[in-house]
């Protein structure tokens, strides 16, 4: 794979304010270091493990973003070093994330996911409990979380009109809310197959692995 000419045609293509998190779940160091050595300091893991191990052995000022399911169980081995987290699709995951940060003095950046696909699989909050949060005093009821944005995943198909209406949707939301809260800032949605369309809709930041990286053997 050529990670660097990868990583800068991509690059190229995106909004000056979008950021690219290179998804590099399976993937080896060495070919984590390529897009370093080009760069890039923006990467994204979905298991825990994987992303400790990674963050042990490579260099410090990579910025992590834990962009998979994460169970309340793991948060206290990610909460010293995560850059941010865009999974988070309950309260309870929340109240972990800031129980561990309060731990160790430090506050952490998190995403709340809202469930746009049409498949039951996706984890996140619906709208009407993303409403139901955002409603409530959770500014001071989670001091050591810093709710920045929101992240979304579109249905897996080929029908664009699908995937764009549900990203218009997310950004509706997101407009909605950056307009009420200062913090929120960050709209996290496109990954290899569909970026194109989510900048169009307004992502800020887009989740990338296979055209990177190249395809994964699994998950
Ligand atoms: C794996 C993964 C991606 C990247 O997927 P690609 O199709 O390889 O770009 C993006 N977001 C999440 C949440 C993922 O798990």
């Amino acid at each position: 794979m050529h990670v660097e000419h990868n990583l800068q045609l991509i690059k190229s293509k995106l909004p000056p304010k979008c950021t690219l998190i290179a998804v590099s779940k399976t993937k080896s160091n060495s070919l984590i270091l390529e897009a370093y050595n080009a760069n890039h300091r923006q990467f994204g893991e979905n298991k825990v493990q994987e992303l400790v191990q990674k963050y042990e052995l490579l260099p410090k000022d990579i910025e992590w973003h834990m962009i998979g399911h994460l169970q309340t169980n793991k948060v206290k081995y990610i909460a010293p070093f995560v850059h941010l987290i865009h999974g988070v699709d309950s309260e309870k995951l929340l109240s972990e994330i800031n129980k561990q940060a309060s731990k160790i003095n430090r506050k952490i950046h998190v995403l709340i996911q809202i469930h746009i696909a049409t498949e039951e699989s996706k984890f996140g909050f619906s709208f009407e409990e993303a409403n139901q949060l955002f409603n409530s005093n959770f500014i001071e009821k989670f001091p050591f979380v810093a709710i920045s944005g929101l992240m979304g995943m579109a249905t897996n198909t080929d029908n664009e009109d699908v995937i764009r209406k549900e990203f218009h949707e997310l950004n509706n939301y997101f407009l909605k809310l950056k307009s009420t809260y200062n913090q929120i800032n960050t709209l996290s949605m496109g990954m290899s197959s569909d970026w194109k369309i989510a900048i169009e809709e307004g992502s800020n930041m887009v989740r990338v692995g296979s055209a990177i990286f190249g395809e994964r053997m699994n998950n």
